[in-house]
């Protein structure tokens, strides 16, 4: 008796988690313009939370490590679009360059080349985004705005044919400083414009700004984020710990 209860609960629990992740994507997706793609950020989360969001119409998925996402994609349905978000250590790119649909967290040249010769060996050509250093905190990484102009005015596309650079991306510092947040996408938004309009850079290519987390994706898209990447306020709190 007690035993059947508990069960019955459990199924509960799991429609009610599914219920709301599904309205959770609804509710932001209501919120994006037309044009702007919603990540759906699932570190930390087990597959059958990603299930829920999937058989809800999500495909678009963010990780930031390269073990637990090779840990998940092969067992979720292949048609989903994974993104890469996190720190990508150079001897760990040729585990997710088969597969990965973006890599969005691209903080040196030295990376770049790597995810250029481990694409050109299984003749793959990768999409990438330049992430940026915008905010305050010395934790984030990324290029500063001026090392990565310097970038696009050496010729990326010939130097790395087998990357496909998209955009950029950044993160804003962690504030309730609204004014502060609002600043930093505006600086990332004019980097973004600065960097399309040189000669070196191929406009049909170049037209991603992944900007917006849970928090602050509202600000972000006010700037012309075309890409949001939010977590939490789909599949509830992490432990922030972790992250
Ligand atoms: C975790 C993470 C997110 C999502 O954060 P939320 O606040 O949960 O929406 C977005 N971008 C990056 C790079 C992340 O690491």
């Amino acid at each position: 008796m007690h035993k059947k209860n508990a069960r019955n609960d459990k199924i509960t629990y799991t429609k009610f988690i599914a219920m709301s992740i599904k309205n959770n994507i609804l509710s932001i997706q209501s919120t994006l313009p037309e044009g702007v793609r919603l990540v759906a950020v699932s570190k930390f989360h087990p597959v059958e939370t990603i299930r829920e969001a999937y058989d809800a119409g999500q495909r678009v998925f963010g990780e930031n490590r390269v073990q637990e996402l090779a840990d998940k994609q092969p067992v979720l349905p292949p048609d989903i679009e994974w993104h890469f978000i996190g720190t990508l250590q150079t001897n760990k790119v040729k585990y997710i360059v088969p597969y990965i649909a973006m890599i969005q967290s691209v903080d040196s040249e030295k990376l770049l080349q790597e995810i250029d010769s481990q694409a050109r060996k299984i003749n793959r050509t990768v999409n990438v985004l330049i992430e940026i250093h915008i905010a305050e905190e010395a934790s984030k990484h990324g290029f500063l705005p001026d090392e990565c102009k310097e970038l696009f005015t050496n010729d990326l596309s010939k130097k790395y044919p087998n990357v496909k650079i998209c955009g950029l991306m950044g993160m804003a510092t962690f504030t309730d400083n609204v004014g502060q947040v609002e600043r930093e996408f505006e600086k990332l938004h004019d980097l973004f414009e600065e960097i399309r309009a040189l000669p070196q850079t191929d406009e049909a290519v170049f037209q991603e700004l992944s900007m917006g987390m849970s928090d602050d994706y509202l600000l972000a898209v006010k700037q012309g984020s075309t890409i949001v990447r939010i977590g939490s306020k789909i599949f509830g709190e992490r432990n922030k710990r972790n992250t």
